[in-house]
């Protein structure tokens, strides 16, 4: 019987975790090295998005993450000053609904993938620090020294990868955004103790609420089954270059928020201590790829967090990749009987690149679209914006014709969260054959 493919992947977080699953899955060997010692993930509540939730829904583990999360109806925007509903993008309003839209605590998210990746057979070894990489003989050294081999490693190492030095040949460290990030999540019983009955409504309520107003917006919505609840506030950042976090001060949190409106400030209220990040991002690489080697996720395509898509694309990447690993393991085992002489891991991780990497540019930029339309100063601009928002129809335009924002695009609405990834990995790998044989 033929040996499976190893697969070494540099990074434990979510992107790490969901190439883990879905290579298993596919029948490969994983490693996992995770530098931590223990996987103990930061920041508070995640969205997962339906092109994230139909992966995993595909993987059979839809339900397990189910229980730990909240299935939400609908994303509000709300306006910063006096809370008035601008606009509300419901899921199945023009928008298949056939795979939820999640909110979840990051650890819940996490230890279920772990649970799974572990489950499914793959190895996840903590403490092991990737210092360098061989290209030459698909090998990484650790910070102990120790030497791990495989048939294709993956850099799912993060938003300061090493390895996208390594694949780049040079430093590429993340740039600024411009904004920074409060983060936290309150439990329902501080938020209930707060007496205010707008924010009890709001808590009964399975949906995401944004305030957006001048440099700044917030985003707070139920994770734990609606036992715990999840707060982001963005502003401009005023950390040095070089800290990516820091203790916040209460008082000045409050304080830029204190005109707010007042159901905002209550729930704000509510923090006991707060963290400030930086929040980075990178233009597109020019490659994501070495030889055997491949990035995925935050290490190559860090993003702006204002379409809840970072993750969901690190997840996507994960099953891309595995997806076509796992075909081209199956025709290794065939004896390349499909007319596929010509592949290789390094022409496999190029088509993976192919199929990605447009698609996150596209989700980068857009991002930076929605910074822009969040934070308008109030003003005619906001007013015009605001109207538009209102007037919202939710339904697909003629071709050619586009939405003043892709908030309320629905076609690039549906590019986003209706993406059968699994599926297009299938069709790229037959594009991939199919232009092999023609040019044999
Ligand atoms: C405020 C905020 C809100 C967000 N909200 C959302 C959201 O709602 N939905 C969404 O989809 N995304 C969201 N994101 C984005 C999302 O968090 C990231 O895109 C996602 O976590 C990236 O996952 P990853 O696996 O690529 O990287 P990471 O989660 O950063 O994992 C990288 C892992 O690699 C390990 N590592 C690093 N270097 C080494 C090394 N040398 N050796 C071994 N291990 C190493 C790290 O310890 C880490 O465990 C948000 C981000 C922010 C900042």
């Amino acid at each position: 019987m033929c040996q499976p493919l190893h697969a070494v992947v540099v990074g434990a977080g979510i992107g790490g975790l969901a190439f883990a699953i879905l290579a298993r899955k596919q029948g490969l060997r994983v490693t996992v090295l995770e530098k931590t010692e223990e996987l103990t993930p930061v920041g508070a509540g995640i969205q997962i998005p339906p092109n994230a939730s139909r992966i995993w829904a595909q993987c059979g583990i839809l339900e397990k993450l189910k229980e730990f999360s909240v299935v939400s109806k609908a994303t509000q925007l709300r306006r910063w000053k006096d809370g008035e509903l601008l606009c509300t993008r419901t899921v199945g309003e023009g928008l298949d609904d056939r795979w939820p839209w999640l909110v979840i605590h990051r650890a819940d998210y996490q230890r279920i993938l772990v649970q799974e990746a572990e489950d499914l057979g793959a190895t996840i070894r903590l403490g092991c620090n990737v210092q360098a990489v061989d290209f030459d003989l698909g090998s990484l050294t650790l910070v102990s020294g120790e030497v791990i081999a495989g048939d294709v490693i993956i850099g799912a190492d993060g938003l300061w990868s090493s390895l996208r030095r390594d694949i780049l040949g040079h430093e590429s460290p993340p740039q600024e955004t411009g904004d920074l990030a409060y983060r936290g999540t309150f439990s329902l019983s501080a938020l209930q103790e707060l007496g205010d009955l707008q924010v009890d409504e709001l808590c009964r309520q399975d949906v995401v609420t944004m305030w957006i107003g001048p440099e700044s917006h917030a985003v707070f919505y139920p994770v734990r089954c609606g036992k715990e609840f999840n707060l982001v506030l963005t502003r401009p950042d005023t950390l040095p270059p070089n800290v990516r976090t820091e203790q916040g001060s209460l008082s000045e949190m409050m304080a830029l928020f204190q005109n707010w409106d007042p159901v905002l400030t209550q729930i704000l209220s509510a923090f006991s201590s707060v963290l400030k990040w930086k929040m980075m991002h990178h233009e597109e690489l020019a490659t994501w790829t070495r030889g055997n080697v491949a990035l995925l996720g935050d290490a190559c395509h860090p993003s702006l967090p204002y379409q809840a898509q970072g993750a969901a694309m690190a997840v996507e990447d994960g099953a891309a990749l595995a997806t076509l690993l796992g075909i081209y393991q199956q025709s290794l085992h065939r004896g390349n009987g499909d007319g596929a002489k010509q592949l290789t891991i390094p022409k496999i991780l190029e088509n993976y690149e192919a199929l990605q990497k447009a698609r996150t540019t596209t989700l980068h930029l857009g991002s930076i679209s929605n910074q822009q339309m969040y934070h308008l100063d109030d003003g005619g601009e906001q007013k015009e914006r605001d109207r538009v928002l209102r007037a919202a129809e939710w339904r697909e335009r003629p071709l050619g014709e586009t939405e003043a924002f892709i908030w309320i695009d629905v076609r690039y609405q549906r590019a986003i969260v209706e993406r059968d990834t699994i599926a297009d990995a299938r069709a790229q790998w037959d594009k991939m054959v199919s232009e092999l044989g023609a040019n044999k």
